[in-house]
């Protein structure tokens, strides 16, 4: 908790940037700001940061532990914290007696902090005998994990985000960081501006704001990265770029990468006919990384989340080791993480296929070293069911009982409908969360309220291997409690009091650092993550630690607790002395013979669906859904074509679509923003039964997953999109929560005091007057209601005013072009509606032109894009000078791009 006056230090929960957030508390009030001391952000935060402080609400949360008795009952009951916890102990001891420990899992998260992954693992690895504990981050960065244990022998990242800086060359691949890293984009932006012989190339099907940055952009086809960097190998090789002294004396596999590099993709011809980009843009690319020396390639999601992801990882790997660019500045392969802690999971050996402080799971001499640091009864022998097994071992009652802590799978994985199906006949299911409903917590036989972002006290790890401290500065609420303290209570219960005896997180967190150590420097080849600087830290150490990036040996004056820069000074640079972590310290090309994805498209399935996120939201919207700046930015689900393949499909700009797939479908919004190649198509992950009627992505992608890292293909799903006919399009503004059963499909986006939703309907409506009056819950006939109808062209609204301040709003049309909700939304605001706002919502439009910013463009600064583009007509003929005037895209700049889009087109004469 913070002292009077003074910020708390915290770490943001969102992307695996790693922002440093300060956090003030006044009362009922919460300032949020980027933490200047903090090496990855230096007091910048993106948006979704800054905004932080609207997600803590109390609306939603679970409050209290929740039973449902697995023989029967329908509804969940509030019960004590014991008995919850003793139903738990109860049913999965039960299951264990009967079953085996095979037929128990925990599926987990990359939200947990690396003190509630460390117990989760040691119960179940330790305690449980099984490893049966897999996490989210499977979807997002296995791949990458697979791929540096099979190139370094030990899951390391080997750059910084100052190498990034530092690099003359970054390639971006399968990475909109824009949007989904943006400090860490913005990093690299300000680089290239200081530096402009910097070059940036951008490798991804779409255009996004990302290729704003980028010198080059080559929009490959989904699935062919591997014929890229094989090419790249290939290129170099004939060209002579090679560190011949590096490849001899410190790697092996060599010849047989490049012979499969050469048959597969040994002419810049056949990559470009593979990768469907001109031959000239793969020429230039190559030419420009041979002759770079400093060069990083950054890879995220478009790489890992694929049926071939190892080997796309791998792929980068091999062109880098060829060159010798690893281990030296601003050079390397780098893995972006997509989520907070899904670094700090790995560490401590949350994923099903790895054990603690990264040892592994196959190595008996590791199982042993293991057993003996925690003096457990057994240890798990044998790898474990990943996220996509782990549910169809559900579903077919294999697993009897499943632990789903900090993540949403009915919305998240491939398949989602599998995951419900699994659910609903899982014997036994206990979910721990901070919300009270989600679409999985309605599986739930036991719920657990978990404590949230500003409640719960630990440790998180970024992509670039710092570990930075999460900080508590609110209480409580209700009951509940740390995740790490319902693990470590099941323990207690099993009879196992002295190994989850923990009386806080900072004896945790001690535990996990002397861990790493333990055995470490006896190890042959011992192992890179070691945190023995961190060991037996006091309290007060734990509770000031200072961020810092691991290993920190403590041997060598890398004392990290006073300060992070003087840490980072002392810091090893990683493989710099040619020694890597195999069995003979030699790093191993590894030969990536390419494929496609699995599934191709078809006739009737004519479109590579494409999944990702969006600029403002996080996941599945249990938190930035909250919040009314995130959720103006991109308020509905939608899908995005081609102009000619949504001219094919049937479907315009603006109406609805239902996207289909083998495995299932969804209703969204369509767009044709022109990001897009052809026979492709884009949907956000981040909508579900929360938000919207039907938009879950997940139901669609098919559960195919890389045969090394179990990673699945979130990025190519066979798809068709078809029109979603309806009579009527609407929208209502409430200010109090609206059932949505009078319309065929629906969306909600949360407001500054009121609650928004689209929809639709296929019924035709005789009387719109009774329709709104239902709809809005307005009973009394005497009530102050403004209504205007056109029988003729279909059109109708109505608004309900309440001691003259505004409480609903209803619009209604054929045709989806309805009237602005930013000028509607500032009615919202006012205490007291004017005549002319009365007028105004009589007549469907503002009065005062003015008074409509148009659909926020900049959500910082809450500038709409009205008012960018009669600023862009007003003479600011730049990004710059239009953030002089308006203020928009100068503090995170993920806007940037739209600015630059807006000012291009609002120039072109009409
Ligand atoms: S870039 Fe944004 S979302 Fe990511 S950690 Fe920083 S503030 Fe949070």
């Amino acid at each position: 908790m913070s002292e009077a006056g003074r910020p708390v230090k915290t770490t943001c929960p969102y992307c695996g940037t790693g922002c440093g957030v300060d956090v003030l508390v006044r009362g009922d009030a919460t300032e949020v700001s980027g933490d200047a001391t903090h090496p990855t952000n230096a007091g910048k935060l993106c948006v979704k940061g800054a905004a932080l402080g609207e997600t803590l609400v109390p609306e939603g949360r679970a409050l209290h532990p929740m039973l449902r008795e697995p023989a029967g009952g329908r509804e969940l009951q509030r019960v004590s914290w014991d008995t919850a916890l003793d139903v738990v102990a109860r049913e999965f001891r039960r299951i264990i007696r009967e079953d085996g420990p095979q037929a128990v899992a925990w599926y987990v998260s990359g939200q947990l902090l690396t003190e509630d992954y460390y117990v989760a693992n040691k119960l179940v690895k330790g305690f449980v005998g099984s490893a049966n504990i897999d996490t989210n981050s499977r979807l997002c960065m296995s791949s990458a994990v697979a791929g540096h244990k099979r190139a370094f022998g030990e899951d390391i990242v080997p750059v910084s985000y100052e190498d990034l800086e530092d690099a003359d060359l970054v390639v971006l691949v399968g990475s909109n960081t824009a949007w989904c890293h943006p400090i860490l984009y913005q990093r690299i932006v300000k680089a290239k501006a200081a530096r402009p012989q910097m070059k940036v190339v951008v490798v991804d099907p779409r255009r996004t704001a990302t290729t704003d940055a980028a010198d080059l952009h080559l929009p490959v086809r989904a699935g062919t990265d591997v014929w890229l960097f094989n090419g790249l190998l290939s290129f170099l090789y004939q060209h002579g770029v090679v560190d011949t002294d590096f490849v001899d004396a410190h790697t092996r596999g060599f010849d047989r990468a490049l012979a499969v590099a050469d048959n597969t993709a040994g002419s810049v011809r056949a990559v470009a006919r593979q990768c469907g980009v001109d031959e000239s843009l793969i020429a230039e690319f190559y030419r420009l990384f041979a002759r770079t020396a400093k060069t990083i390639t950054a890879f995220s999601m478009g790489v890992n989340q694929s049926s071939a992801g190892t080997d796309k990882v791998n792929s980068i790997i091999n062109c880098h080791l060829l060159t010798g660019r690893i281990g030296k500045p601003g050079a390397g392969p780098f893995s972006i993480t997509g989520q907070p802690n899904a670094m700090g999971g790995r560490e401590v050996g949350g994923l099903a296929n790895m054990l603690a402080a990264h040892m592994d799971l196959e190595n008996a001499q590791h199982r042993q070293l293991v057993q003996t640091f925690w003096d457990s009864p057994c240890i798990a022998e044998r790898p474990g069911l990943k996220a996509v097994e782990l549910f169809e071992a559900i579903e077919s009652g294999r697993v009897k009982a499943v632990w789903i802590m900090a993540t949403n799978p009915v919305v998240s994985l491939p398949d989602a409908d599998q995951v419900k199906r699994a659910l609903a006949k899982c014997e036994f299911v206990v979910v721990s969360d901070v919300m009270h409903k989600t679409d999985t917590t309605a599986y739930a036989h036991v719920l657990l309220p978990a404590l949230a972002w500003g409640e719960k006290d630990g440790t998180v790890t970024n992509s670039e291997r710092r570990i930075s401290r999460q900080r508590a500065f609110l209480p409580a609420p209700g009951e509940a409690r740390p995740d790490w303290w319902a693990l470590a209570e099941i323990g207690r219960r099993w009879g196992f009091a002295d190994a989850f005896a923990y009386d806080g997180p900072g004896q945790i967190f001690d535990e996990h650092a002397r861990l790493t150590t333990f055995g470490n420097a006896d190890d042959e080849v011992p192992r890179y993550l070691n945190l023995s600087g961190l060991v037996g830290m006091s309290a007060g150490d734990y509770d000031a630690l200072a961020p810092v990036r691991w290993p920190v040996s403590g041997q060598d004056g890398n004392d990290p607790r006073p300060d992070a820069a003087a840490a980072d000074a002392f810091m090893p640079r990683v493989f710099s002395d040619g020694r890597f972590y195999t069995a003979d310290r030699k790093a191993r090309f590894v030969a990536t013979p390419p494929r496609l994805p699995v599934h191709a498209r078809d006739e009737d399935f004519p479109l590579a669906l494409n999944t990702g996120r969006v600029r403002d939201h996080w996941h599945t919207m249990t938190r930035t859904g909250l919040s009314p700046r995130l959720a103006a930015h991109i308020d509905e689900p939608y899908v995005d074509l081609h102009p000619q393949d949504a001219l094919l499909s049937g479907v315009r700009e603006g109406g609805l679509a239902r996207v289909s797939t083998r495995w299932g479908s969804l209703v969204a919004r369509v767009r044709t923003s022109g990001e897009l190649p052809r026979r492709t198509a884009f949907v956000p992950i981040h909508w579900n039964a929360q938000y919207a009627s039907d938009a879950r992505v997940g139901s669609l992608v098919n559960p195919v997953v890389d045969p090394v890292s179990g990673e699945p293909e979130f990025k190519h799903t066979p798809a068709r999109v078809e029109d979603f006919a309806v009579l009527w399009h609407g929208f209502v503004l409430s200010r109090t929560p609206l059932p949505m059963d009078q319309v065929i499909w629906w969306t909600r986006v949360t407001g500054h005091r009121f609650l928004r939703y689209e929809f639709a309907g296929r019924e035709r409506v005789g009387e719109w007057s009774a329709f709104a009056r239902t709809a809005l819950g307005v009973h009394a006939t005497d009530a102050d209601w403004i209504e205007y109808e056109d029988r003729t062209a279909g059109q109708y609204r109505a608004a309900w005013v309440v001691d003259d301040r505004i409480e609903a709003c209803l619009f209604v049309s054929p045709r989806p072009d309805l009237p602005s909700r930013a000028w509607l939304s500032g009615l919202f605001a006012k205490d007291r509606l004017e005549d002319l706002d009365r007028i105004g919502l009589l007549v469907g439009e503002p009065t005062d032109r003015g008074a409509d910013a148009g659909p926020t463009v900049c959500s910082c600064f809450g500038i709409g894009r009205n008012r960018i583009v009669e600023a862009v007509r007003g003479g600011c003929h730049s990004a710059e000078a239009l953030g002089r005037k308006l203020q928009c895209g100068t503090n995170c700049g993920s806007c940037i791009p739209e600015l630059k889009a807006l000012i291009a087109t609002s120039l072109v004469p009409a």
